[in-house]
């Protein structure tokens, strides 16, 4: 989030961009670009207008079975499986170029179809998604098992081979279009699965333009690659119960994460999940407010709050409470909320008509539960886009709906501690089902990482919030998932490991 004021231009889009929209957005399946076999498509509507600006194929149980079908062929039969990792890894690394190439008309895309300011497209979701490539195409060439020593009588030679999973089946959610595709293939791609992508049906344009500049640009073999779009409940499950897909890769809510676990039992298929979160930032007596101040604001409202690590749980100390909540309210009712498209937003719409619902029901459960609204907590007047302006409830308490169940919009939730034994307030924020991440303020080091250590998540912030990287891994403890994405861990989730042992 730019939280300097910018000056407001309308960006045209982009005539590669709409191009591509006018044409009719296709399916990647099997190196070509496809219909869905039925004809059925899908509206995608503008969130800051609630226009549709393009119609999209909807796959259906049919397109998911070819899609597999054609990644199960190059992964049986190469030639991808056939490739030297080090031509594999320049082929990851490729990729990433062609998206930092068509870096403006990718971020255009994502404010068109999620929402989200273009500055935030420009800055983070970009630069995130073509980073991730460049780092996971370094991965290609280290993968590497180990020699064993047996202890059994005898001698023996005995290694590990690191082998890729398959035919990797990944489902994305619509908050990061194209961040989320690239965790997902970068590190399946780098470790030589072959892959069925399914894009979000809210926001699959970015996906479907990658999906166009495979075909156009970038050398893998047919089949290696397959992005398609469609519904959740028809194609998503399609694909997690498909018995030739050997992993699924999911990224969304909790509820559909089990739903997932139990359409993987039929095969056994591997799965790992990045769920929800219900992220706990903890503000003590010590922390530079000038930087706090605007950690908080940036972590509770960069991109609509829609963020599974947002700052969802305030805890700050009694002694600074009201100085903090006074300075996020104060920058919170200045940030400039409009369409993702103008050049001076700050903050865009909800994704969606039921993200707003939903969201919007959240604060009402708020109000009803006795929480005050410092700020927000309503639209934008004489707009028909999604909008909710920045939301600060106070007087919350442990028990409110607000406080235990993930709202994924612009709404934080600000309680104030007395007592700053660390066991205690570590307890306090780790009374949630989710574990996805925390942020803790002080200038006391010793403080910061004890309670670093006591906090279950997995990603810990110091003095900072929202800060990303393809090197540092990412997931959840609890109800917020399996396994990590990012790092060396990304790699891990797309490799089985081989023992051979020779009698010498
Ligand atoms: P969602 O409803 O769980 O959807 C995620 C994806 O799963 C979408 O592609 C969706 O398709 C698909 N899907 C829905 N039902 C399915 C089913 N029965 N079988 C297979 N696939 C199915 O989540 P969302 O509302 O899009 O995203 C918000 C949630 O994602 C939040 O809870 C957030 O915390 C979580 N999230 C987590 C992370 C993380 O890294 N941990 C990152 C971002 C978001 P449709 O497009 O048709 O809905
Ligand atoms: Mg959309």
């Amino acid at each position: 989030m730019n939280l300097h004021v910018p000056s407001s231009t309308a960006v045209a889009l982009d005539p590669a961009i709409q191009k591509f929209l006018d044409a009719g957005p296709k399916f990647l399946i099997d190196g070509k670009l496809v219909q869905a076999q039925a004809g059925a498509t899908i509206d995608i509507r503008n969130p800051a207008t609630a226009q549709v600006v393009a119609k999209v194929p909807e796959a259906r149980a049919e397109d998911i079975d070819l899609a597999v079908k054609a990644a199960r062929r190059a992964f049986d039969q190469g030639p991808w499986s056939r490739l030297t990792p080090a031509e594999r890894g320049k082929l990851v690394y490729k990729l990433g170029e062609i998206i930092e190439r068509h870096a403006e008309e990718f971020a255009q895309l994502e404010a068109l179809d999620n929402g989200k300011p273009i500055s935030e497209s420009r800055a983070a979701d970009l630069p995130i998604a073509y980073n991730t490539f460049y780092y996971m195409a370094g991965w290609a060439t280290k993968i590497a098992g180990a020699t064993l020593s047996p202890s059994n009588a005898g001698e023996y030679h005995a290694y590990t081979l690191r082998e890729p999973i398959g035919v990797v089946g990944q489902i994305i959610p619509w908050n990061f279009p194209l961040m989320m595709a690239a965790w997902k293939l970068a590190p399946a791609l780098a470790a030589g699965c072959t892959v069925v992508l399914k894009a979000a049906e809210d926001t699959p344009l970015s996906a479907l333009r990658l999906a166009q500049l495979i075909v156009d640009e970038a050398d893998f073999p047919a089949g290696v690659i397959n992005i398609v779009t469609g519904y959740g409940e028809t194609a998503g499950a399609a694909l997690a119960a498909h018995p030739q897909v050997d992993k699924i890769a999911f990224t969304g809510s909790t509820e559909v994460g089990k739903l997932i676990v139990k359409a993987a039992a039929g095969s056994l298929k591997r799965v790992t999940l990045e769920l929800g979160g219900k992220a706990p930032t903890i503000v003590f007596p010590d922390a530079d407010l000038d930087r706090a101040i605007p950690g908080v604001t940036l972590g509770s409202f960069f991109a609509q709050g829609q963020v599974c690590v947002a700052t969802t749980r305030i805890y700050a100390h009694k002694s600074i409470f009201d100085k903090l909540i006074e300075g996020v309210r104060d920058a919170a009712s200045k940030i400039r909320v409009g369409p993702g498209l103008d050049t001076a937003t700050q903050m865009g719409p909800l994704v969606s008509a039921t993200q707003l619902k939903r969201v919007s029901g959240y604060v009402q459960s708020g109000r009803d539960e006795g929480a005050h609204v410092q700020v927000g907590g309503e639209g934008l007047t004489g707009s028909d886009g999604y909008f909710l302006k920045p939301t600060i409830l106070t007087n919350a308490n442990p028990a409110m709906k607000v406080v235990r169940e993930e709202i994924f919009g612009p709404v934080v939730v600000a309680q104030a501690f007395d007592d700053t034994a660390l066991d205690k307030l570590a307890a306090e924020a780790n009374d949630t089902e989710y574990g996805l991440a925390a942020s803790v303020w002080t200038q006391n080091a010793s403080i910061a990482h004890k309670m670093a250590k006591r906090i279950k998540a997995g990603t810990i912030w110091i003095n900072c919030h929202h800060v990303f990287d393809p090197v540092l891994p990412f997931g959840g403890y609890k109800q917020s998932g399996w396994g990590r994405e990012n790092g060396a861990e990304a790699i891990e989730n797309y490799l089985e490991t081989k023992a051979v042992t020779m009698a010498l």
